[in-house]
């Protein structure tokens, strides 16, 4: 009995997709959110987030965040529905966060405690331009899809089970719970920050930011942190990871670098 019920949500999970293909990514993505839709939700939730949020009015960083924009956006192919003119940033007031995130609307947040670690401009185009291939690769709305699915399988399974035990129906949940998180949505995560990774340092090369200041940034990024995550229950690569993948990426970031 729990063959065809695992066989069910893999049905659910593997061919019930419509996938549309994403520039410069060659593979495939899973997209199940109308990009209309994902834009207004997202500028709705960027909305909130202003309101609720303190917000920096640091000229020094904000000034600085506004040239790396206006720097990379040339070399950025903004996604359908959107234009170039829709990048908009903010600078929200927190020293203990280091951290930056991107909305598929082409919103950019930077929070304050990441100038404890960017020390150049090219540092800090290092954060947007990964930044920006988030928004790029329309990750947001393949997250947003592979949780409607995992959401949808849980669904259906529940349905599915109905006459079983109890037990039987918690030990079915709980194999379909890891499977949905460790099995698809941690692997997807982290595919996708590499994706960003990569395709932000040949926007930076692009340009004239030198991409190689990435792999030392990362490295500060890396004794900043106070505590470490395992990488097998963390969204994020471990930065040593990170690292290394960023050396094998350089190579072809460093085609777009015109040194002066
Ligand atoms: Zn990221």
């Amino acid at each position: 009995m729990y063959y065809s019920h695992i066989f069910l949500i893999s049905f659910m999970m593997f061919t019930v997709i419509s996938c549309t293909s994403v520039d410069s990514l060659e593979r495939n993505s899973l997209q199940l959110i109308p990009q209309e839709q994902l834009i207004e939700r997202s500028n709705q939730e960027f909305d909130k987030l202003k309101n609720k949020s303190t917000l920096s009015e640091n000229k020094k960083y904000l000034a600085q965040i506004e040239r790396v924009v206006d720097r990379l956006s040339p070399y950025v192919p903004i996604p359908d529905g959107l234009s170039s003119n829709d990048w908009e940033f903010i600078l929200i007031e927190d020293d203990d966060l280091i951290n930056a995130f991107a909305m598929p609307s082409a919103k950019i947040g930077v929070y304050t405690g990441l100038f404890k670690i960017v020390k150049s401009e090219s540092d800090l185009a290092v954060v947007i331009g990964h930044e920006m291939a988030h928004v790029v690769a329309k990750h947001g709305g393949e997250r947003m899809s592979q949780n409607m699915l995992a959401l949808g399988g849980s669904i259906i399974l529940s349905h599915a089970t109905r006459g079983d035990s109890q037990k039987d129906r918690e030990r079915l949940f709980m194999i379909y719970g890891l499977g949905s998180s460790l099995g698809v949505l941690l692997p997807y995560s982290r595919l996708h920050e590499t994706e960003a990774d990569r395709l932000g340092l040949i926007y930076m090369a692009q340009a004239g930011y030198d991409p190689r200041v990435a792999i030392p940034f990362w490295e500060r990024m890396e004794k900043e942190k106070s505590f470490k995550i395992p990488e097998f229950i963390s969204t994020h690569p471990s930065s040593e990871n990170r690292i290394m993948e960023l050396r094998s990426l350089m190579d072809e970031a460093m085609v777009y670098y015109n040194e002066e």
